[in-house]
């Protein structure tokens, strides 16, 4: 008979899954599957040296419990049936350089993507820009797939203690504490690009708030309670069959 803890992380272990397919699916809805090359990963509960991601081939849409890779942090795949992708290394080195990240994402948001190409500074000129309010650096080494650990490191590098990094030409990589915070910052990072690059086209940006109300504001609306709000909240609109965006 196994034992009440290792129940007890059996059973986290399956939530974390059905969590991880249910981020797919609202990440997928968001419009950031890009013909299956968007992927997302969450450690796993209780063994952090190991994660979950997404398999390779497959949409986000399609993720299942058994398609599910698990990886180790040195980007090997050590369980799963299903492929593993070859940007593993995104993930692995982000997990290695930073304790604190529960979840990651890779994905190449259209205005993300656009907006990366201007090589200019988010404003803290929308609701979700200021989400980023603590900085959104740039990787700029290369426009390739990140397929080795020396890559996915520098990433990890160019990322830094930030929630986000834009991959000039290629993409972003989007961390959180939780499948929900990665999720939820993903789409209001590809909302925060998208606003910047229509008051640009719009004639310009004018003034901005301080500094103060900006961090004011920031502080609001990165609360952990807020991301699973929003996250449930696109969760419920997926199962109605609604758009999420
Ligand atoms: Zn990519």
């Amino acid at each position: 008979m196994e034992s009440a803890e290792q129940n007890r992380l059996l059973i986290s272990e399956a939530e974390a899954k059905q969590r991880l397919i249910e981020a797919g699916l609202i990440l997928d809805a968001a419009g950031l599957g890009d013909l299956t090359r968007g992927h997302v990963s969450v450690r796993v509960p209780g063994d952090p040296e190991f994660f979950f991601m997404k398999p390779h081939s497959q949409g986000l849409d399609e993720i299942t419990p058994e398609n599910i890779v698990r990886c180790n942090l040195a980007g090997e795949k050590v369980g799963g049936s299903g492929r593993r992708h070859s940007e593993v290394f995104i993930h692995s080195e982000i997990y290695r350089a930073r304790p604190d990240v529960h979840s990651v994402i890779h994905a190449h948001p259209t205005h993300a993507v656009a907006f990366s190409a201007t090589g200019r500074k988010l404003l803290p000129i929308s609701q979700p820009s200021v989400a980023f309010a603590d900085g959104l650096p740039y990787f700029t080494d290369c426009i390739d797939l990140i397929r080795t650990p020396e890559l996915g490191a520098s990433v990890a590098r160019a990322l830094g203690g930030c929630k986000a990094v834009l991959m000039r030409n290629h993409g972003v990589a989007v961390v959180g504490a939780s499948l929900e915070e990665s999720t939820v910052l993903a789409i209001m990072l590809e909302n925060a690009c998208r606003i910047q690059l229509l008051a640009q086209a719009g004639g310009g940006i004018g003034a901005v708030f301080p500094e103060a109300a900006v961090q004011r504001l920031h502080h609001d609306i990165t609360r952990p309670e807020q991301y699973r709000i929003n996250f449930d909240y696109l969760l419920r609109r997926v199962h109605r069959g609604e758009p999420v965006v």
